[in-house]
C-alpha cells in the first residue's frame, strides 16, 4: 500500500510568482523510510507542509493513506529541529499531549488515562528515557528533549511520522545515538517515515530511500535506493 504520493506537484506561494516546488511526482510505501535532502530553499519544509495539509498544491494532486489532503492531518507524528516540550509540562505529559487531542483517544482519555500513562511510560522507556517522566524540558539535555519530542510524536501510534531537521541540533555523538534510538523504534513496531535533514549521512544511514532536491525544473534530482551504501 501507498502511503504518501505526490502527482506532478507544484506550489508557488503567490499567485504567478515563484514556484516552491516544481513538478514533483514521488511515492511512499506504507512502512517505507524516505529521506528528503538538498540545500536550503530546495522547497523541503514545503513538502512538508503539502503532507500534512498546512498548504494546498497550485497544481497537481497530493495523497495520504489513499485520500486527497484537505486541510491539517491530525494523524500524522511530526518532530522538528527544536523540541517543542511545553515547558510547563513534564516528560510524560508532554508526551501525552497528542492523546488529549488526537482521537479516539482525546475520548478515551478520561477511562484509560492510567494505560495511556503506562504506554508513555513504556515508550519512554524503549527511547531511555525511564526515571525522567517527571522532570520538565530545561531539565533535560538537548539529546535527551528531542527522544522525548520523537516519543510525543509516536504515542499516537501514526502511520506516518514526519522528521524536520530532528538532529540538526545535536552534536556528533548524540547525533548518532538518537539515529539507532529511532531505527530501533522503526525496526520494533515500522511506520512510514519522511525525513527532512541537510545531512548526507544521516540519510543514507537512516533511509531506505534517498531523494535528493535541488531548485527549479527537474528539481527531484536522484531517487537512489541505498541499501548497499548503508555503514
Ligand atoms: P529551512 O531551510 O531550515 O527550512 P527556511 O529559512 O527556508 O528554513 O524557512 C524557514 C521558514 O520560513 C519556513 O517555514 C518557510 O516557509 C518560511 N519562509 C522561507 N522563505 C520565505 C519567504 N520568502 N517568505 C515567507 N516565508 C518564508
Ligand atoms: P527549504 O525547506 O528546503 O529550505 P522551503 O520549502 O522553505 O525550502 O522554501 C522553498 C522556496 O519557497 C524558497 O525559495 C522560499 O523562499 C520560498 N518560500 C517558503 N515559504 C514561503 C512563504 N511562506 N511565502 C513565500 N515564499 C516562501
Amino acid at each position: 500500500m501507498e502511503q504518501v504520493r505526490f502527482e506532478q506537484v507544484s506550489l508557488a506561494y503567490d499567485e504567478g510568482g515563484p514556484l516552491a516546488i516544481q513538478d514533483i511526482s514521488l511515492s511512499v510505501a506504507e512502512n517505507e523510510f524516505i529521506a528528503v535532502v538538498g540545500p536550503s530553499g530546495c522547497g523541503k519544509s514545503t513538502l512538508m507542509k503539502l503532507v500534512s495539509g498546512l498548504t494546498e498544491p497550485t497544481e497537481g494532486y497530493v495523497y495520504v493513506g489513499g485520500r486527497q489532503v484537505a486541510g491539517p492531518q491530525k494523524c500524522i507524528g511530526m518532530a522538528f529541529q527544536a523540541s517543542n516540550l511545553l515547558p510547563w509540562r513534564t516528560t510524560l505529559d508532554n508526551v501525552m499531549l497528542p492523546l488529549e487531542i488526537v482521537q479516539p483517544y482525546r475520548s478515551q482519555m478520561r477511562r484509560q488515562r492510567k494505560a495511556f500513562e503506562a504506554r508513555c511510560r513504556d515508550l519512554l522507556a524503549r527511547v531511555g528515557l525511564a526515571g525522567n517522566e517527571d522532570k520538565f524540558p530545561w531539565e533535560l539535555s538537548g539529546g535527551m528533549q528531542q527522544r522525548a519530542s520523537i516519543c510525543r510524536a509516536l504515542i499516537h501510534k501514526p502511520k506516518l511520522l514526519m522528521l524536520d531537521e530532528p538532529f540538526g541540533a545535536l552534536d556528533a555523538f548524540t547525533k548518532e545515538e538518537l539515529w539507532i534510538m529511532l531505527q530501533e523504534l522503526w525496526q520494533e513496531e515500522p511506520f512510514t517515515v519522511i525525513l527532512v535533514t541537510h545531512d548526507l549521512r544521516e540519510a543514507t544511514f537512516l533511509a531506505d530511500t534517498v531523494y535528493v532536491l535541488s531548485k527549479g525544473p527537474g528539481q527531484l534530482v536522484a531517487r537512489k535506493a541505498i541499501e548497499q551504501a548503508r555503514p
